[in-house]
């Protein structure tokens, strides 16, 4: 199959880069993108791999909705500013960053504040924090946001068990807030653990690291659990996918994570997956133009990189 790399600056610094890239590649059924994250390795690249060769090879399952709602991000910027990347886009729920490395909670607080203010008792929020709160931190943080009528707090701790364990000490402490699991569903190895040890309400699904739209269907059928459809701050053609995902979904009770365009300084084609009126449509994507074409010795680096996904088999959709 035919492929090119791109490379994109991103508008802010993200999980420590600054450009965003990745392969494009075009088959018979359209464009796939394959843009795992330069430090990660097989086999977890292979999921990925998977995942566009299905993009590209497969139609997307039948859409059950023709546009599919999505957040807006606020980053861990002042509360001055916050409310108004809450409300950017015509969003109706927004997803706050919490617990920012040299930040404290009041600064998480104030920025929750803002952003309910912005968007009023009717819009929703909810919260991510990486991760980053031991149990006993995220029990005393949600303490003081739970006020502001979260939505979910997402990721409150990094490991599974301790996520479970802060589902119970919430329960205990008559704190009624919604608990959703990301990097405990993509990178745990184990994503059905998290449903095992009942460890969160509320599952957050992205299509490449988990091999592709059908996966994840299935992935969502077992684990029981209601899907937020987040994409992994891929260009629109791989955005297409986390949208042709949130689409096929039975039920779609929260906004998806999918509005992520924002983040870089340029699209891969003319025609973008930008978000109006809160929603993103349903729909095929396929690059143009060339200013986002990575670099020859870029361009070189993903070819080998998919040389070594290929050689050793790289997994196929299905
Ligand atoms: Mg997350």
């Amino acid at each position: 199959m035919r492929s090119v790399a791109y490379q994109v600056n991103l508008t802010t610094r993200f999980r420590g880069i600054t450009s965003r890239t990745g392969l494009l590649l075009q088959g018979p059924a359209g464009w796939g993108e394959w843009s795992p994250f330069p430090e990660y390795e097989r086999p977890e690249i292979d999921a990925w791999w998977a995942a566009a060769v299905e993009s590209a090879t497969l139609p997307w399952p039948t859409p059950v909705r023709d546009s599919v709602p999505v957040n807006s991000i606020v980053p861990a910027v002042s509360a001055e500013v916050a409310g108004r990347y809450a409300t950017a886009g015509g969003c109706r729920t927004a997803k706050v960053k919490v617990a920012e490395r040299g930040q404290t909670l009041a600064d998480d607080v104030a920025r929750v504040e803002a952003v309910r203010d912005a968007l009023g008792p009717s819009g929703r929020v909810r919260v991510d924090a990486n991760g980053a709160w031991s149990v006993s931190e995220a029990l005393t943080a949600i303490r003081q946001l739970a006020r502001f009528e979260l939505e979910y707090v997402e990721q409150p701790c990094a490991g599974v068990d301790e996520l479970a364990e802060l589902r119970v000490a919430l329960a205990r402490a008559g704190l009624d807030v919604a608990i959703a699991a990301d990097e405990s569903i993509r990178r745990s190895g184990d994503p059905e653990r998290v449903a095992r040890l009942q460890a969160a309400d509320v599952a957050v699904l992205k299509v490449q690291p988990l091999g592709g739209v059908r996966r994840c269907l299935q992935l969502a059928e077992r684990l029981g659990l209601p899907v937020v459809v987040s994409s992994a701050l891929e260009s629109s053609v791989g955005i297409a996918a986390g949208v042709a995902l949130a689409a096929a979904l039975p039920e779609l009770p929260y906004a998806c994570g999918l509005n992520t365009l924002a983040l870089l300084q340029q699209d891969v084609t003319s025609d973008p997956l930008v978000v109006s009126e809160g929603r993103l449509a349903v729909r095929r994507v396929a690059p143009d133009g060339e200013a986002w074409q990575a670099p020859p010795q870029t361009d070189l680096w993903w070819r080998q990189r998919r040389a070594t996904v290929e050689a050793a088999g790289g997994e196929v959709a299905g």
